[in-house]
């Protein structure tokens, strides 16, 4: 039986948003089918949500049914040089992260420390410290709502892009299961400033199980301690601009730094925030930019939807008044 009117501050980490009407638990493949059913008979919209790490709710009451995905097996298959990771969508991101590096498997030890589910993860190509989801994708299983049939999508088919893939478009496809293939030998991804810091000062970053470990203790300090405060992790995606357009921001901001990405320059928006707007602890409400890392808001004690939305709006609005970049959120509105 579905929960009826559950806070949807209760199932999400920014610790906002009004009663969701009905909530249903995935643990199988029936559940999740009669989920689906369940929201086609009462005609309201079906909602995937995992560890609620990503999702903005709304403060009023939403008709909605929410489907939680609790699904938790997670299977290892050897293949030669590689392990092909078979992971229900209900796995903890992190345990899956566990097990692989504990079997010294490479591939998402940079990955180590996101919050959420395993399911989740290719909703938005996961990434950080120099790795996606991408890298080591093989392919995916989901349950079309629409046709009420089960698909297998590979990489191409789920169009991965920065931060971005096809489910955010196409709200009828339940990820079920997915599968990464991961690698035996040594590929160590240490590029990234944070970890090339770490080796500089004498650390030894050659397996998989220390890169995970420095990784989640360089994010203790980026982000806050999700037991004590509400948020999202990064609020924006960093913008991607011009080769023009960057230039000109260069001239203003020398020291801005750019990267080059498929479609343009990519630029770092917690910096611009940092020395541009000078806007680290910027408050609205009891909502607030993270002291440590500009990008991540946070979310204080009773604090509404609406504080987060003051607060993500008027920063869109300072950084298009200095820079003419209009920002796009990272994190999923649900309303
Ligand atoms: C402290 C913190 C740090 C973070 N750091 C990072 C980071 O470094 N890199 C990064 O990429 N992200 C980061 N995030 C964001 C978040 O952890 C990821 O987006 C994560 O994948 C969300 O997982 P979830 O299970 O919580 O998804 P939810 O928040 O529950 O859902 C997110 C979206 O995915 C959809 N969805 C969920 N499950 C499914 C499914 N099975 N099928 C189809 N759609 C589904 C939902 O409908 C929703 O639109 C961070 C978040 C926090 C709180």
């Amino acid at each position: 039986m579905p929960r009826e009117n559950v806070p949807l501050a209760s199932l999400t980490t920014l610790r906002v948003g009004g009663p969701a009407r009905f909530v249903h638990t995935g643990d199988s493949m029936e559940s999740i089918k009669a989920a689906a059913a369940h929201s086609r008979s009462c005609g309201l919209s079906l909602y995937p949500l995992g560890q609620g790490s990503n999702v903005l709710a709304g403060d009023a009451p939403i008709d909605v049914v929410i489907l939680k995905m609790e699904t938790n097996e997670l299977t290892f298959k050897p293949d030669s040089d590689f392990v092909e990771v078979i992971a229900d969508a209900g796995v903890s991101w992190e345990r899956l992260v566990q097990e692989c590096t504990e079997q010294g498997l490479w591939g998402v030890e940079n990955l180590a420390g996101i919050p959420g589910t395993a399911g989740a993860a290719p909703v938005q190509n996961i990434g950080a410290y120099g790795a996606e989801l991408a890298d080591t994708f093989a392919w995916l299983e989901c349950y079309d709502t629409a046709t009420d049939m089960l698909m297998r999508l590979d990489a191409e088919g789920c169009a991965f892009g920065y931060r971005e893939s096809r489910f955010k478009h196409e709200p009828n496809l339940i990820i079920t299961r997915i599968a990464l293939r991961l690698a035996r030998t040594s590929t160590p991804k240490t590029s990234y400033a944070d970890l090339q810091k770490l080796m500089d000062a004498g650390e030894l970053l050659n397996t998989p199980q220390k890169i995970a470990d420095a990784v989640r203790r360089v994010r203790r300090v980026k982000f806050p301690d999700l037991t004590q405060e509400g948020t999202a992790g990064s609020f924006f995606k960093n913008p991607t601009i011009t080769a023009n357009a960057y230039e000109e921001l260069q001239a203003k901001y020398p020291a801005l730094q750019g990267f080059a990405a498929p479609s343009g320059i990519k630029i770092p928006l917690a910096w611009i925030l940092d020395h541009v707007l000078g806007l680290r602890g910027y408050r609205e409400g009891r909502a607030h930019l993270f002291q440590n890392q500009p990008l991540v808001l946070v979310t204080e004690n009773n604090a509404t939807a609406q504080d987060v939305e003051m607060l993500a709006n008027n920063v869109s609005e300072k950084v298009f008044a200095a820079t003419n970049i209009l920002i796009e959120r990272e994190v999923r509105s649900l309303k």
